[in-house]
């Protein structure tokens, strides 16, 4: 093996700060890529000027997006041919398109659809309106997957995707899902693959899904709207539960006592719409997606 060169004692300090000043650097990148400033686009221009951040590894890379840790970075290397050790200067052409498919985030320019994220407590009319939506063709809506049972006249691959808790698991492990949540017992979640497809074909996107999935989607993605439906009144949304047949009494019961919970959060949404008449809101969500591409 060749000996390493024998350094002054000045060149080894220069050399020691120049690691140290890399490493800093590199800090900085995974911390503004975690916060959703530098997208995967900007960091493939910022290495061919920056060669700390040329030299750090891809896994490191993917570990800084929020929502990625050690497990999925490195499933999602295996799965794109990557090897672990990969520096992002020594990616090839291909290998930089598949994971700007799998890691960009649409930002809102002329081309791209609007993604608004509608919630609210159950019994409300979300899947009501977001029927509705989905009859009207003004929005793309996602399908999601569940690992609930179908209830009756439910259909796989239109009002869900029903996946067992191992096809779950393994979606989470390969990054399968934009956001995902525990909710009454099940696992739900939204594909990701799909939306960013959408809203990059210039449709606008209407996830319909419980409020800790809308808010992991605000974290990743701050020009996502979204939106906190509430009934008139606490009784109409009673009677609104009350009055459907899927649940049992105890279901019911447990329901309210959450409704409760999650109409606290109401002042963390970007909008709220009362649902008293289902056409009405459709026409304000339309609105607000044309608001926002003006
Ligand atoms: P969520 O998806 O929020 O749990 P649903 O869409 O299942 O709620 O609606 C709950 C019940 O309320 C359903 O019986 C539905 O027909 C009814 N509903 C929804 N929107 C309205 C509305 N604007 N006026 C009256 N009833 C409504
Ligand atoms: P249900 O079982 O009544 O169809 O839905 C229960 C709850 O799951 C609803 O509040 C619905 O909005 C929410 N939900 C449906 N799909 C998703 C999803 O993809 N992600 C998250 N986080 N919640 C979802």
């Amino acid at each position: 093996m060749k000996r390493p060169p024998v350094l002054t004692s000045e060149q080894r300090n220069a050399a020691l700060e120049k690691a140290r000043a890399s490493r800093a650097r590199r800090a900085d990148v995974k911390s503004e890529v975690r916060k959703g400033n530098l997208s995967i686009e900007d960091i493939f221009t910022l290495i061919q000027s920056d060669e700390a951040v040329a030299k750090m590894r891809v896994a490191e890379l993917l570990e800084s997006y929020a929502g990625v840790g050690k497990v999925r970075a490195i499933a999602t290397l295996d799965r794109l041919g990557i090897s672990r050790t990969r520096r992002l200067q020594g990616l090839g052409t291909h290998q930089r398109h598949a994971l700007i498919k799998e890691f960009s985030i649409p930002r809102n320019d002329a081309h791209d659809g609007t993604l608004i994220v509608l919630s609210g407590p159950g019994g409300v009319g979300k899947s009501t309106v977001s029927r509705e939506i989905r009859k009207s063709n003004d929005f793309w809506v996602s399908v999601s997957a569940t690992t609930r049972k179908p209830r009756d006249k439910e259909v796989h691959g239109i009002d869900y995707i029903f996946l067992s808790d191992e096809e779950f698991d393994r979606g989470i492990g390969n990054g399968y899902f934009l956001e995902w949540a525990h909710f009454a017992g099940a696992r739900y979640g939204t594909p990701r693959q799909p939306v960013l497809d959408a809203l990059h074909d210039g449709k606008d996107v209407l996830l319909e899904i419980e409020i800790e999935g809308a808010k992991q989607v605000k974290k990743n993605w701050s020009d996502a709207i979204l939106v906190f439906l509430n009934p008139p009144t606490w009784e109409e949304l009673v009677s609104r539960l009350e009055g459907r047949a899927t649940d049992t009494p105890e279901r019911r019961a447990e329901r309210l006592a959450l409704a409760q919970d999650e109409m606290a959060q109401a002042p963390l949404f970007d909008q709220i719409l009362v649902n008293d008449e289902v056409d009405k809101v459709v026409e304000s969500l339309i609105r607000l997606a044309h608001s926002q591409r003006s």
